[in-house]
């Protein structure tokens, strides 16, 4: 019998622009208890800190452990990132600067602490224990505001030779295309995200192109955005389907371009633009298979993510598990 005392866990933390999860789990990854409370951004890096330390105080008293029993903590977090030393250089929608995030919570835990993508984090997530369950080879699409990647290559994240892999959104998809975040034209963030969606129907709506769409939103463009026009398109507005149908076209491009790079046996899609469902996949899957080599197109199975919006602190359990990394990337335990 193990004693409770005995009893390891593993805690996940995912840290966004709005609002942070976090996660107590033992040590299969099963989640015991978990929290969500606003990020508070405006507070500055060190009030941010604060509250995920005072989080992670909260899980260990939910589950009445110490942190001597933690395995590890993971902070899933929007980057750029160095994970070698585990710090937040910048995050475009917090205030971190340069945060050394690793640092910080292993002085207040003495545990293992990593830092991971959020992008990569839930594609861990979705690969181990979500959609992608089995399975070695994955590459996870998040589309939401933006587009983010994870590639899970043999059961871990690649990360590339410098934490920058799996920019799945900064694919040149048409290379005259819109003006991208990046200063690129024609990314695929440019043209098939959520913000690239509600820029198209507020341009089409204002040219008359969108009728169902106008009513839906009482003809008030601020109010366009991915969610409206998909809404639009399923009650048969012409110019929102067209939209729709676009948005899967620009996808399947990407996804072909994957597909034949990297040969996974499942992509999963996910993010508030898949939640269009059938109409969108349906459009990605027919591109992928009229783009990439035949062998690579009917192997490959691209299906939508199954955690929702808990596959980033989900991932960030398995990373904090530490199963991913070498343990040369341990800093001190
Ligand atoms: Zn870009």
């Amino acid at each position: 019998m193990i004693t409770p005392a005995k009893q390891r866990f593993a805690i996940g933390v995912d840290l966004g622009g709005t609002k942070v999860a976090s996660a107590i789990a033992d040590a299969e990854g099963h989640i015991l208890s978990k929290h969500t409370f606003p990020t508070g951004g405006e507070d500055g890096a060190e009030a941010v800190m604060d509250r995920i330390k005072a989080g992670i105080r909260q899980l260990l008293e939910d589950v009445d452990a110490s942190p001597a029993q933690l395995i590890g903590i993971g902070v899933g977090s929007p980057g750029p990132l160095d994970t070698r030393r585990g710090v937040v250089v910048f995050a475009p929608n917090l205030p971190f600067r340069n945060v050394p995030v690793t640092d910080i919570l292993q002085q207040e835990f003495h545990v293992p602490v990593f830092l991971e993508n959020d992008a990569n984090a839930a594609g861990l997530g979705e690969a181990r224990l979500g959609a992608g369950q089995g399975r070695r080879h994955v590459v996870y699409i998040t589309v939401s505001t933006g587009i983010g990647g994870g590639i899970i290559i043999d059961g871990r994240i690649y990360r590339g030779a410098h934490d920058f892999a799996g920019e799945i959104g900064h694919m040149t998809i048409e290379p005259g295309g819109p003006v991208c975040g990046c200063g690129n034209r024609g990314c695929l963030e440019a043209v098939a995200s959520g913000t690239a969606m509600a820029r198209d129907g507020r341009s089409m709506m204002i040219a008359g192109r969108t009728p169902i769409l106008a009513q839906l939103v009482e003809q008030d463009p601020e109010k366009v955005n991915a969610e409206t026009v998909a809404q639009a398109a399923q009650q048969g507005d012409e110019g929102c389907r067209e939209l729709v149908e676009r948005t899967g076209y620009y996808l399947g491009l990407g996804v072909a371009n994957v597909a034949n790079l990297l040969d996974p046996e499942m992509i999963i899609i996910g993010g508030g633009v898949a939640k269009m469902g059938e109409p969108l996949f349906a459009r990605v899957r027919q591109v992928l298979s009229q783009r990439a080599l035949a062998a690579v197109a009917s192997a490959v199975e691209v299906v939508p993510a199954a955690l929702g919006g808990d596959a980033g602190v989900i991932g960030a359990v398995q990373v904090a598990l530490g199963q991913d990394r070498e343990p040369a990337a341990v800093a001190t335990r």
